[in-house]
């Protein structure tokens, strides 16, 4: 398995980092994991070809993670690609991410390539290519926009999810744990098993604990994304 990070800025935009989004490869298929507002340049500083993404894997819907979905599948289309590109999102959001593309004006009959939104269920792998998967889990980073009460919420607010996914890649050799954004620190065991690399972000963890996660996770690798400036 191999990992590129084109992005490892916070959600605060910065001139040092780009939002955070990488590209984990294994089998011969790349995923893109989230892909927030400047990803088509990041993937131009990287030196990637845009047509090399295989497909696009999205944590949740702020802004940092996903906003930069239509011009990305704008520049596909201006490269004239032609392999199909599959977007996984969790079947909570697959409604609304259907719309935001056709309201883009990315008409699917207008692509160049094959554009193919699947959804998925947490708890659920689901199989990338031969020998490489990933399995999700609901983390509580949303949870915090949820009203105490239904009375409270409005009928807009019912539409939403509330859904944060932590992720866990396999292929046939090695494991890795991306916690995406997460709400507490006990999102970081959601998985509960021994990994070989564990990708986590320090914006809504305390810096100071970090060192403890190393012992109760121990992984061979630790890495900190989602890098706030304030962080260097
Ligand atoms: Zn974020």
């Amino acid at each position: 398995m191999k990992i590129k990070f084109l992005g490892t800025g916070s959600g605060k935009t910065s001139l040092n980092r780009h939002h955070s989004s990488f590209l984990i490869s294994s089998s011969n298929h790349n995923v893109l994991v989230d892909c927030g507002d400047g990803i088509s340049s990041a993937v131009l500083k990287q030196d990637m070809s845009f047509n090399s993404i295989d497909s696009i894997l999205i944590s949740h819907f702020h802004a940092d993670h996903f906003s930069g979905l239509p011009s990305l599948l704008t520049q596909m289309k201006l490269l004239s690609r032609k392999n199909d590109l599959t977007i996984f999102v969790h079947k909570s959001e697959k409604d609304f991410l259907e719309d935001f593309i056709f309201h883009s004006y990315l008409f699917k009959e207008r692509m160049t390539f094959d554009l193919k939104i699947i959804s998925f269920d947490e708890d659920f792998e689901v199989k990338l290519n031969e020998g490489f998967s990933f399995i999700s889990k609901i983390n509580s980073h949303l949870y915090k926009y949820r009203r105490a009460s239904l009375e409270t919420s409005t009928l807009q607010e019912n539409k939403l999810g509330f859904v944060s996914l932590s992720f866990l890649f396999k292929d046939e050799e090695n494991s890795v744990i991306y916690s995406g954004d997460i709400g507490s620190e006990n999102d970081l065991y959601l998985f509960n098993q021994k990994t070989d690399w564990f990708i986590t972000e320090t914006t809504h963890i305390k810096k100071e604990n970090i060192p403890a996660l190393l012992d109760k996770l121990d992984p061979s690798k630790l890495i900190l994304t989602h890098i706030g400036d304030d962080f260097e």
